[in-house]
């Protein structure tokens, strides 16, 4: 099971809106504010048996114009509720969730 807020900012994904990133072992995908405490924390969540994730607002995942998360996060893997992983390549346009922005897909 994912644990319940992002490893970085400590809010849930209600809060931020769009989708948790998966920070996977092999060190591909690593937090973006990488430091010991965040390092620490990741070690004792996953010690805990949940996934740790960063947020799409804290890994910069976000819309140029608005600041909104992307629709879909670009180059990262998504993790689901269910606790699969969904990789989202990288795409030629990149929609935002703001549906004020011009890059909210009509
Ligand atoms: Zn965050
Ligand atoms: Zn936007």
């Amino acid at each position: 099971m994912y644990q319940k807020t992002c490893i970085v900012c400590k809010k849930t994904l209600e809060e931020i809106g769009g989708q948790r990133l998966s920070i996977n072992r092999s060190g591909q995908y690593k937090a973006t504010t990488m430091n010991d405490e965040i390092k620490k924390l990741i070690k004792l969540v996953r010690k805990s048996g949940q996934e740790p994730w960063e947020c799409q607002i804290c890994s910069n995942n976000i819309c140029n114009e608005c600041g909104s998360p992307y629709l879909r996060p670009v180059g990262r893997d998504v993790l689901n509720s269910d606790g699969s992983l969904t990789h989202i390549a990288i795409l030629p346009k990149t929609w935002c969730i703001n549906d004020k922005c011009k890059n909210y897909p009509k």
